[in-house]
């Protein structure tokens, strides 16, 4: 059968190169090149941007990067296995596809591309959750990435667009949604995936805000916020107590009922707290 760039069907890369998933590299591949190349598409217009991939695999979401038209992909892979089938669709592209071996939370890769770049990957999802924050916390804002198009569980997906009122919003919802625009772009099914996992998953994509929504000190809304949700059924005047003294007051001041809950408060309203707290 036609693929979409005239390589191999997928699951003849995976038997030629004898790529059996392994679990402990949180391998659930994706070898529909049609789905690959649409949540390409959720990335937006790839054209004249550099794309980071981790965990490239056998590289199918890597392909329908390439075929959406991606300026370049570097793709960190930790499985050596990959290697030799990254390398056909990297000569298939020539100049477009650099790819690194290694642990995506030891490589320094934001050297390795060139600005305007985008994240997409299909994430390991024993990592997924703490590339995400490491790209959220960068030293300065704006970030040197435009956007992030991440596949993670249903579940963290949900915590991330996550608004107050719902048991799924806290410090990961309160942590993307400072700073970015967030929102699901597709959920799938277990069968997507070979082999398929036990739970649904979703596509998140995030744009960087300019500046944050609200001004606050990262590392004092951090703070509040982490006291806040750490004790999240008991109310703020007792999670919040050893945040900063008088924190009655100062909630009151930021017109937050002291014997409410974090779960109830808005991002702003944790935002003027946290300026508060800094004085
Ligand atoms: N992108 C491929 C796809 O969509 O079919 C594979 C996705 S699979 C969920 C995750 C990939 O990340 C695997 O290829 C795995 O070997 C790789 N991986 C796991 N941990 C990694 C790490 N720390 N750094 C880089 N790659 C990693």
């Amino acid at each position: 059968m036609a693929t979409i760039d005239g390589l191999p069907p997928l699951r003849e890369v995976i038997a030629a190169h004898g790529l059996s998933a392994k679990k402990q590299l949180g391998q659930n591949f994706l070898l529909d090149l049609n789905l690959t190349a649409k949540i390409a598409r959720r990335a937006g217009d790839l054209a004249g941007h550099d794309v980071l991939e981790v965990g490239p695999g056998p590289g199918g979401l890597t392909r329908g990067l390439l075929a959406e038209g991606a300026r370049r992909v570097v793709a960190v892979e930790k499985d050596a296995r990959c290697l030799p089938a990254l390398a056909e669709i990297a000569a298939a592209h020539p100049g477009r596809l650099q790819v690194i071996e290694g642990d995506a939370l030891e490589i320094d890769t934001a050297r390795l591309l060139t600005p305007p770049w985008k994240v997409v990957a299909n994430l390991p999802y024993n990592v997924g959750t703490e590339l995400l924050i490491r790209w959220l916390t960068p030293a300065d804002w704006p970030p040197p990435w435009s956007s992030l198009t991440l596949m993670f569980q249903k579940e963290v997906a949900d915590r991330i667009v996550a608004q107050p009122g719902s048991k799924a919003y806290g410090r990961l919802a309160l942590l993307v949604q400072w700073r970015c625009e967030a929102r699901i772009a597709m959920t799938l099914p277990p069968e997507a995936f070979t082999p398929p996992p036990k739970i649904h998953s979703a596509v998140v994509h995030l744009t960087a805000l300019p500046e944050p929504r609200f001004p606050a000190d990262a590392k004092v809304l951090e703070r509040v916020v982490k006291a806040g949700f750490e004790q999240r059924r008991k109310m703020l005047r007792a999670s919040l107590r050893g945040v900063a003294p008088d924190i009655e007051a100062k909630l009151e001041a930021a017109g937050i009922a002291p014997t409410s809950r974090a779960e109830e408060i808005s991002l702003e309203a944790f935002c003027r707290l946290a300026r508060i707290v800094a004085g």
